[in-house]
């Protein structure tokens, strides 16, 4: 067999195969629906609740409108706002820091470590002040930030712990699921998550039944009982149509995260004639890592966190090389994207003065996160470090 570079497109994300192989089930749970004539909660999301809580070891999970609003709703009950700071990385998607400064709470910005991609512990310690009262770490790309730390950060000064484990459902942190280790978890069901919905949806867990009571009652108005409202809520429900079809997939998503495992291991095998693997003995061990690189760096899976690899992120030690290898890439028919190319503290709608995050900073012209779906083919993980081989220095 000869390996042609000039294979089949490579979309960078494609969710067909996966949901065709499902079509009689899914179609089922549709008709299910339909016949029901019930679209808002009631057996279906509190099936789906129970199957997820039950996958997660939380003792509550609640059905949301998407990952962001999971955690508005985290902080709407925590009852964070103004004069408020909650510490949280600066490289991650926006609803992160969105979201607490929706509450009109302040985010403040840390640095991340250039090994894990997650929240620096050691950069969070030092921006502690008399106003913080959250820790927002996030489980960047599929696997977990460093929690022993932060939670030890967050016992000594008193502060909450909300993870933001998105692009993580699945992932563990010394065997436990990340999500689960702080007093919420909120999660996404936006399909190019570990879990892909059919639509917007997410997850809020917590293992506290005060606040996982008073989260549900945010989530429909700020009502225990309807039109008693003891609180300022808003309109946060998963769609009754979302659960049950969501509670299709849930039971292959051991098997989802396991291609992904498996994409990486080839991932890694493919491009480690070019490339270095990061070293898990300089992960998240000081504040003040280094960004220097002096060739393609691999992402990998630091000792005790059961990576997910919803995204497989690459290092780049210069901005040409990195454009380098999108053009290629692009040559040959291969997806690829840029996660994050702004850190948030740059961001025009978090206008005022912040200090310089070097780490953050660097990794915007670093990464490029390679196709990693599960149903990508051997053949087209194989075109993908082909493509990039060729050339690559310089
Ligand atoms: C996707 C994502 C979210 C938001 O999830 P939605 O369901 O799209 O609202 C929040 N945080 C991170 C890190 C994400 O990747």
């Amino acid at each position: 067999m000869t390996i042609s570079t000039e294979t089949k497109p490579v979309p960078f994300f494609d969710l067909k195969e996966q949901n065709r192989a499902l079509e009689p089930e899914l179609k089922a749970a549709f008709d299910r629906v339909l016949q029901s004539g019930q679209f808002i909660l009631g057996d279906e999301v509190q099936n789906f609740e129970n199957q997820m809580a039950e996958y997660l070891g939380a003792k509550h999970a609640i059905g949301v409108s998407s990952g962001t609003d999971a955690l508005l709703l985290a902080l709407m009950t925590l009852d964070l706002g103004p004069g408020d700071e909650v510490l949280c990385p600066a490289f991650t998607f926006i609803a992160t820091a969105g979201s607490i400064a929706r509450t009109g709470a302040t985010p403040v910005f840390c640095d991340v470590c250039p090994v894990c991609f997650n929240l620096n512990p050691h950069d969070a310690a030092r921006r502690i002040t008399r106003k913080t009262r959250a820790i927002l770490p996030v489980h960047l790309y599929g696997q977990s930030a460093d929690m022993t730390p932060l939670l030890a950060l967050a016992r000594a000064h008193d502060l909450h712990v909300i993870e933001d484990v998105a692009q993580a459902l699945g992932a563990k942190y010394d065997g436990q699921h990340c999500g689960t280790l702080g007093d919420f978890g909120a999660y996404s069901f936006f399909p190019t998550k570990n879990l892909g919905g059919f639509g917007d949806g997410g997850l809020l867990t917590t293992n506290d039944d005060v606040l996982a009571e008073k989260a549900r009652a945010i989530r429909v108005h700020g009502a225990h009982r309807k039109y008693h409202h003891d609180y300022l809520g808003a309109n946060f429900r998963l769609d009754t149509l979302q659960a049950a079809l969501l509670s299709v997939k849930l039971p292959h998503l051991e098997s989802y995260i396991e291609s992904r495992r498996q994409n990486a291991a080839v991932h890694a095998a493919g491009l480690k004639p070019i490339a270095a693997a990061a070293d898990s003995a300089t992960c998240c061990a000081q504040a003040e890592l280094s960004t220097a690189i002096h060739q393609l760096h691999l992402p990998i899976e630091t000792p005790g966190r059961h990576h997910t690899w919803n995204q497989y992120t690459l290092r780049f030690p210069a901005p040409a090389a990195r454009s380098r290898a999108q053009d290629r890439l692009k040559a040959n028919g291969a997806g690829a994207a840029v996660y994050y190319p702004v850190p948030l503290h740059r961001q025009p709608c978090f206008p005022g003065d912040h200090p310089a995050l070097p780490v953050a900073e660097a990794l915007t012209d670093q990464v490029l996160s390679l196709s990693i779906y599960p149903e990508l083919s051997p053949e087209a993980l194989l075109g993908i470090s082909v493509a990039l081989a060729v050339n690559t220095d310089g």
